[in-house]
């Protein structure tokens, strides 16, 4: 996914030269330049990297807390920051790397600078300075909202997408109810075959 050197070696903790041998066959094919460094660049980024910065940490926080990993956490919800926003992709895999180190204080961070709080006026969850109390007007998305109207390049970022048309919807969830019911009539077991249950007696 574009990782850089350092960010496969902070996670895999397998060598530079290793990693090296293994991706980077032709060393111009090596990613260079200066690393991300979010804490800063977070606070005066667009509107729009914001937004994206807060779609890849807000996934990478739930699945934290859902228990994963953060090796798992942080390739997860890239790619699935990478299907829910349109290409070419603000966030590199590098960026979130590194937000997700300086979120949960790991990998290059020695201490937590972020946190993600829940707006309170669209109650959407977005990243912050560690520490802020959430307010609406610090929100990616309210902002957003407020924008899209005569904003053609957040148009073009969060484009409106078809709902499914409803009739097509409850024709599925008719036929699933079907089958379920079906699937049940198949299996179920007669209640007095039960020991100890009521309708043994
Ligand atoms: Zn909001």
């Amino acid at each position: 996914m574009g990782a850089r050197v350092r960010t496969i070696h902070s996670m895999t903790g397998l060598p530079p030269r290793e990693i090296q041998r293994l991706f980077f066959a032709d060393p111009n094919a090596i990613p260079r330049g200066r690393p991300p460094d979010s804490p800063e660049w977070y606070h005066s980024a667009n509107l729009l990297f914001r937004t994206d910065a807060s779609i890849f940490a807000t996934t990478y926080r739930r699945l934290r807390q859902a228990g994963f990993g953060p090796d798992d956490a942080l390739v997860g919800a890239y790619r699935h920051y990478r299907t829910v926003c349109q290409a070419p992709h603000r966030i590199s895999f590098d960026r979130a790397f590194d937000l997700a180190s300086h979120t949960d204080g790991i990998w290059i961070a020695k201490s937590p600078s972020f946190s993600v709080v829940t707006c309170p006026s669209c109650t959407s969850e977005f990243l912050t300075a560690l520490g802020t109390v959430p307010r609406s007007d610090a929100c990616p998305f309210c902002k957003l909202v407020q924008r899209y109207g005569n904003d053609p390049r957040v148009q073009t970022s969060f484009p409106v997408r078809p709902l499914p048309y409803p009739a097509v919807f409850q024709q599925e969830m008719m036929m699933r109810q079907k089958k379920e019911r079906d699937a049940d009539g198949d299996c179920e077991a007669p209640i007095s075959s039960f020991p100890g249950d009521t309708g043994d007696r």
